[in-house]
């Protein structure tokens, strides 16, 4: 089947527009998962395979459509699917076992939510990437690829770190949950949010194209409201939680 570039971009304004309109609804509905997690929703399966099994359809699926596409490649393009090969190897496989989340459960109904929206986001962009892409190696120098390659870089740093440090912070009990401190959890509840939301955006920026953007949009859709749920927990969970930290953006949110 051919896309074309017009077919694609309609169907991204489209996809970049119903992110816009969940946006808000998802700050009234909390995802039931992680500490959030109730039976709401239905049947659970593992949360360690629940992770393993939704996050690897986007890095899976970005590869079918890239590698299996006939002709040549340009450099750029293989970086931007290097970059996402990094994080989603990374997210769907090193991840979940990382987690001290052992004999937990995750939704089914989440695990099936977030493959569709993994499907369409590698879909779209792995289609760009491997079919539509026409960038030329000038792109190393044009602005946007360098300010995008750095907001990526810094989001990803500090996703992995933040996570990271969230990982050891229960010291391997599952159920234990205390106060992030120190670093950037002196101002916002949620580094790891705020880290991914930058590498997503800066992944836009970089590419310059539809389909990186409504990942980016998404991204923001999926993870602002997320860590304002946290943030409310936090708050409602400690008494002594730090009065001034906000939820994802210093300062401001
Ligand atoms: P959380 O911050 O809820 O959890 C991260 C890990 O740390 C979990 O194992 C969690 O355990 C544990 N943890 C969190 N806070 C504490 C605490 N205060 N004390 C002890 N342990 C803690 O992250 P999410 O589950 O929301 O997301 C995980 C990753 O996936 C993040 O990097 C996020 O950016 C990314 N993500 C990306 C999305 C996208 O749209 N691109 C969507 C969703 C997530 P437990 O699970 O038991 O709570």
């Amino acid at each position: 089947m051919d896309i074309s570039i017009v077919q694609l971009n309609t169907f991204m304004y489209a996809w970049i527009g119903l992110a816009i309109v969940i946006l808000p609804i998802q700050f009234f509905i909390t995802a039931p998962y992680g500490r959030h997690y109730n039976t709401a929703w239905g049947k659970s399966m593992s949360n360690r395979w629940g992770w393993v099994i939704m996050e690897a359809v986007s890095i899976i699926g970005l590869s079918i459509l890239f590698l299996g596409a006939p002709g040549e490649k340009s450099l750029f393009a293989w970086v931007a699917y290097g970059l996402w090969a990094l994080h989603y190897v990374y997210r769907s496989f090193i991840f979940p076992f990382r987690t001290r989340t052992k004999d937990k459960f995750i939704p089914i109904g989440i695990v099936a939510s977030a493959i569709f929206f993994n499907l369409i986001n590698a879909g779209t962009n792995g289609y760009y990437l491997g079919y539509l892409e026409t960038y030329t190696n000038d792109w190393f120098f044009d602005l946007r690829f360098i300010i995008g390659i750095i907001l990526f870089i810094t989001g990803m740093l500090i996703n992995f770190f933040a996570d990271n440090y969230l990982i050891h912070l229960r010291n391997g009990n599952p159920n234990v949950y205390l106060i992030p401190r120190g670093g950037l959890f002196e101002y916002i509840s949620c580094p790891n949010h705020f880290g991914e939301i930058l590498e997503w955006i800066g992944f836009a920026i970089m590419c310059w194209n539809l389909p990186a953007l409504g990942f980016a949009v998404w991204t923001v859709a999926n993870l602002v409201p997320r860590a304002w749920s946290h943030h409310k927990w936090y708050r409602k969970t400690f008494s002594d939680y730090p009065e001034k930290r906000k939820a994802i953006f210093p300062g401001f949110l």
